[in-house]
């Protein structure tokens, strides 16, 4: 017997699960295809963890040796939806994963969101991180930006629109980057949460870089180190916030220097308009909050007002729906029980899983993708008196039906070419890599000689 497995989504989940199954003493054979849409894997480690993470972006290493081990056939450039669709799949293979992750911005309901000058964080990571799929410009015409939200993709944003572009340059950001950052006349970004400094959901060590970059000051107002009872209680319980306790009490020792850029953190603070003049963004109006003694927030009907030309909205991720899979439109997830993706009716539909963001909702770290694989793949393995039974499992019926198609697909030695060319382009500039950023130019350069 031998299980002919789809994964969707070459993400940290997807390789994850295709590492933990072929490892795993299982009494039949794998053979995996692993399917993404764009042409390079590796999903947000790629295109979401910001460039100055280098040590992060190191994962990439330990991604590929896993497709490099062999089991796993790479499918990039495949659309699930349009290239290949779940009757297809059905057609092929004995089950699929889903790990298509979450790309989009979650919304925050405020008038002015849709004001001109109004963005969401992910779709600045997604430019920042040169991703095929967004425009290669971006606007960076504010002198003073809001960031709303107090998460690390907050502190990322709030760090990539503050730092000086050349202090990125060791970094693999793409050309079109460097140059829309360095011509930015940003001159103040203002970080807004809703609750206190130790109700953060940063990570110390997010946090203590941001106020190491070079020639930007960082402001915090003692009025928001005022600790309630919950907050003192968060300090000797939990380890994590006990270091960001640390950060702030040192950053509150430090002189405010007369650096040309400043990134001001504002606690206590819940949104409440971005205001608009000619349609577009002019001010950022938010609400005062105090503690409420037990950990949340409430208002204390004092309005507040800062000016701003830009604000970004890092309230969180959210996933997009897969055709003919079902979907959570509230929490943006595949319904799921540990992975086996759930009908409408909650009954577990046989041969389909999902692994990932998309499984369990955009939160936690690349490693916590590692564990959600486990458990998913457990199922997989055990379920196997349901997995379906394809009419075509022969390896390379898939590659037929996509070639007659006219899917332009890439494969793992497409990849490694367009990676070798990005470490090139990189080695010419002094640099580890420079990305290719042209979905064109990235399929061309992978399938050349194809
Ligand atoms: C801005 C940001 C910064 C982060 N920084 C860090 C960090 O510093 N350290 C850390 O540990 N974690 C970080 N994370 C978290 C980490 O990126 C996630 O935990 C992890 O990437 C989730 O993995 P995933 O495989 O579920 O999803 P993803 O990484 O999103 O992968 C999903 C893949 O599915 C593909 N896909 C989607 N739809 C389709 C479709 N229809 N057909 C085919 N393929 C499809 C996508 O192209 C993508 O390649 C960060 C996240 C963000 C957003």
């Amino acid at each position: 017997m031998k299980l002919r497995l789809a994964i969707v989504g070459a993400g940290p989940a997807g390789i994850y699960a295709a590492d933990i199954l072929q490892k795993q003493d299982r009494p039949f054979e794998v053979s995996i295809d692993l399917f993404d849409r764009l042409p390079a894997p590796y999903g947000l480690v790629r295109y979401g963890v910001a460039p100055d993470h280098p040590r992060i972006k190191g994962i990439i290493n330990a991604l590929r040796d896993v497709l490099d081990s062999g089991v796993v056939r790479v499918f990039g450039n495949v659309n699930f939806g349009t290239d290949i669709t779940l009757a297809d799949l059905k057609q092929h293979y004995n089950a699929v994963i889903f790990s298509t992750g979450a790309i989009a911005d979650a919304p925050l309901d405020i008038p002015g969101i849709d004001l001109e000058g109004s963005y969401g964080a992910a779709d600045f990571v997604s430019w920042y991180d040169g991703h095929p799929d967004v425009p290669r410009d971006w606007p960076l015409n504010a002198r003073e930006v809001a960031v709303m939200g107090n998460g690390n993709v907050a502190l990322d944003v709030a760090r990539m629109l503050a730092k000086h572009a050349d202090d990125l340059l060791t970094t693999e950001i793409p050309d079109n980057v460097y140059a829309g950052l360095k011509a930015s006349p940003v001159t103040d970004v203002h970080v807004f949460g809703r609750r206190g400094p130790m109700q953060v959901k940063f990570s110390p060590l997010e946090l203590r870089e941001l106020g190491e970059m070079r020639d930007v000051d960082m402001i915090i107002h003692d009025e928001d180190f005022d600790y309630d009872e919950a907050s003192r209680a968060a300090i000797t319980s939990n380890k994590q916030v006990f270091v960001i306790d640390k950060i702030f009490s040192q950053w509150k020792e430090r002189e405010v220097g007369n650096a040309s850029r400043r990134v001001h953190l504002h606690f206590y603070s819940k949104p409440v308009e971005i205001v608009g003049e000619n349609g577009a963004v002019s001010a950022f109006r938010f609400e005062r909050t105090e503690a409420d003694g037990e950990g949340g927030v409430r208002g204390t009907g004092e309005i507040r007002e800062i000016p701003i030309q830009a604000f970004y909205r890092a309230v969180g991720y959210f996933g997009c729906p897969l055709d003919g899979i079902p979907f959570d439109e509230r929490h943006g997830v595949i319904p799921n029980h540990e992975g086996q993706v759930l009908s409408d009716d909650g009954s577990v539909l046989s041969g389909v899983y999902a692994t990932g963001w998309i499984k369990r909702g955009p939160v936690g770290l690349i490693g916590h993708t590692k564990s959600d694989a486990m458990e998913t793949v457990s199922h997989l393995v055990k379920d196997q008196a349901s997995w379906w039974a394809p009419a075509h499992p022969e390896e390379h019926s898939v590659v037929e039906l996509l070639t007659d198609r006219g899917v332009a697909f890439t494969n793992l030695e497409g990849w490694h070419k367009l990676d070798d060319h990005e470490k090139a382009l990189g080695e010419a500039a002094g640099r580890e890599r420079i990305k290719v950023v042209d979905r064109d130019e990235m399929i061309s350069i992978s399938r050349s000689g194809h």
